[in-house]
């Protein structure tokens, strides 16, 4: 699954695309217009909206976790209780120490001090889970999510299982919000809000590389993106949104116990984002509405239908998920898009957002971004020195030793598995090479990451593409760009980084238009041809402001034309004073494009040179007609 944003930022977009509403927009205005009139409803059913409305902000953060970021915690609902008991602690002053008087039912300490614990208990978490891959969170979540349960049970100032009752209402300035349909309002306008800046996020420079984790690590932290900070940010958003709801909860039922905080709770807001669809902020209201809507119908008709009571409602709904896993894996809102929405199509032009658009055309926007300073010309900007890479017994790189100078093109050669791939993800701090060092511009780069050596101007192509499908080819784009501008998560989520988001968009766009993919900015880089998605690595690349560029077999797939284009995008480059190291099996293409040749084969460099002298060496000969007897 991964995140498709209703609007994205479109410079020079038709006028009359800009102005159809979008199906969101009109969704959003019939769900405030509906909302508006719930309090209207006999009591009843203000109860069962607030409830949707506090599990909706969990189940927002649910979705940017688990749906866009494609991690897992079974915690949130633990993250809830510690915003809940912060605040209900806090607002029954009588249980506070005396030095806390002082804050004693003030609302707002009561939510500082909910959010700041659960930052640190999932900044806690998140430290010691997050660096490490596979199932170390949904552990250490559903950990925490038990043990917080026995938390609140145990301790007496919290009041044990039975809980804190008789809790003040919500005093705001001179409001007090005593009554259901009064909590309603604040409930669903901080819905709206959350909704709201997780949107503007997910459609900004960190929400790409948030919606890069799941799928694409390894090509993001090639890209410059941080992506233990990427979870982290996500995992703590998804949190303090949690935690947001508890403290709503307190004030809406003035009450807590620790029932509502457990595991099993944590599972619900799972499944609501299931249902509703994780893939989409919509699925969070969606799911969360339909799960507690459906779970309140069948509490009340199973037993009548029974004949008894029970919990028949759990067995329903364990059939009920398995069916939706099954008929409608993207969930409600998923299944919804496909069969009415722009999700039919295969390529998805997303429609523009006018005002953004007019953002676009600001003269600041217009700026393009600083660039990097190339070094002089003929300077040693990448070095190998005895590179030696071993997996097991097989020697994939043995002693290998190379230079590559500004302003030039040098291309890696030599039959399949000899070992260039395993080279450049040396070069490009993709893995540790067993002996030897590389040295970029003249520093050693041992012990450095992907994301290090791209900050230092090194940008790479993958030899088996690395793209994420389902974004659009000018977003995949972007993401080479991303140290080039650095708004927050704070301005991105504001929507105040307009301007850098502009700025950054254009330079994207702008190197499409130089590999010649200028007219399929907005498909989706899935519905790319092969040979295309290789042209969009390398505006990728190019986005990075590279001084050294590292290109895997870049024409593989590429049709005669574009072959050509590429060359002389390649030489222009050059004339630049760009260093390009290239892995190349078209030798009419490499022959007559590149600056001198290294020839690799069963690991071992076995010449360097011009590429006349090197294509009419016996040695290479040799291997090649040895490798293809
Ligand atoms: P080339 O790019 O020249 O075709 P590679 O660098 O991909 O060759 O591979 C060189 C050799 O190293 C091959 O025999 C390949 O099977 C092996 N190899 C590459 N990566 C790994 C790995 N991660 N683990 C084990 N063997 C590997
Ligand atoms: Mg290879």
């Amino acid at each position: 699954m991964s995140y498709v944003p209703p609007s994205n930022l479109h410079d020079g977009a038709p006028a009359a695309v800009a102005r159809r509403l979008p199906a969101a927009r009109v969704l959003l205005i019939a769900l405030v217009l509906a909302l508006a009139a719930v309090p209207l409803l006999p009591a009843f059913y203000v109860t069962l909206f607030n409830n949707i409305g506090l599990a909706a902000l969990v189940v927002l953060g649910v979705v940017l976790l688990t749906g866009v970021a494609g991690m897992t915690s079974f915690g949130q609902a633990a993250f809830v209780g510690t915003g809940a008991y912060a605040t209900a602690w806090i607002a029954s002053a009588s249980a506070l120490p005396a030095w806390l008087a002082w804050a004693g039912g003030s609302p707002w300490f009561a939510l500082l001090a909910g959010l700041l614990v659960t930052l640190c208990v999932a900044g806690l978490l998140g430290v010691l889970t997050l660096r490490l891959s596979g199932h170390y969170l949904p552990l250490g979540t559903i950990a925490w999510g038990i043990a917080v349960y026995y938390l609140f049970g145990t301790f007496q100032s919290l009041g044990g299982h039975n809980g804190l009752a008789n809790l003040p209402a919500l005093q705001l300035g001179a409001w007090t919000l005593e009554r259901g349909e009064q909590m309603f309002y604040l409930i669903w306008l901080l819905v709206l809000a959350s909704g709201w800046a997780l949107h503007n996020l997910l459609d900004s420079r960190s929400g790409r590389a948030i919606r890069a984790l799941n799928g694409g690590q390894a090509m993001a932290a090639s890209m410059g993106v941080d992506v233990f900070r990427a979870k982290l940010a996500a995992f703590l958003l998804a949190a303090l949104l949690a935690s947001l709801s508890g403290w709503l909860y307190v004030y809406t039922q003035r009450f807590v116990s620790p029932t509502p905080f457990g595991v099993n709770q944590g599972i619900d807001y799972l499944f609501m984002a299931l249902i509703g669809g994780a893939a989409q902020l919509w699925g969070a209201v969606v799911g969360a509405g339909l799960f507690i809507l459906a779970k309140d119908w069948l509490q009340d008709w199973l037993p009548r239908i029974f004949g008894e009571t029970g919990n028949f409602e759990a067995i329903v709904f364990g059939v009920l998920i398995i069916l939706v896993m099954h008929r409608a894996p993207t969930g409600v809102v998923g299944w919804l898009s496909q069969r009415f929405g722009r999700g039919r199509t295969p390529a998805r032009h997303p429609a523009p957002n006018a005002r953004a658009a007019a953002l676009a055309r600001r003269p600041l926007a217009r700026r393009p971004l600083a660039r990097r300073p190339l070094p002089p010309r003929g300077s040693t900007v990448l070095e190998a020195r005895g590179l030696t890479r071993r997996f097991g017994g097989l020697v994939a790189n043995n002693d290998i030793n190379l230079a590559l100078h500004a302003g030039e093109i040098l291309a890696v050669i030599g039959p399949n598995g000899a070992g260039k791939s395993t080279l450049f993800n040396q070069l490009s701090c993709c893995d540790m090479p067993s002996a030897g060092e590389v040295r970029f511009h003249g520093r050693s780069v041992a012990g450095w990451s992907a994301r290090q050596i791209a900050a230092a101007g090194l940008a790479r192509t993958f030899q088996h593409v690395k793209l994420l499908p389902r974004m659009s080819v000018l977003e995949n784009v972007a993401l080479g760009a991303h140290l080039r501008v650095r708004p927050g998560l704070a301005r991105s989520m504001l929507r105040l980084d307009r301007l850098e988001e502009a700025r950054l968009l254009a330079e994207a766009r702008h190197q499409l238009e130089r590999v010649g993919l200028g007219a399929h900015a907005h498909m989706e880089a899935g519905n790319l041809s092969l040979g295309q998605q290789r042209l969009l690595e390398i505006a990728r690349a190019l986005c990075a402001d590279p001084s050294v560029l590292l290109l895997d077999e870049p024409a593989a797939g590429l049709r005669h034309a574009e072959k050509q284009a590429l060359a002389a995008l390649l030489g222009r480059l050059r004339e630049e004073g760009m260093a390009v190291l290239l892995v190349e099996h078209d030798m009419d293409f490499v022959m007559g494009l590149v600056d001198r040749v290294v020839v690799v084969v069963f690991g071992e460099k076995i010449v360097e040179g011009l590429p006349a002298a090197v294509q009419s060496d016996p040695r290479v000969l040799e291997a090649y007609l040895g490798a293809c007897a």
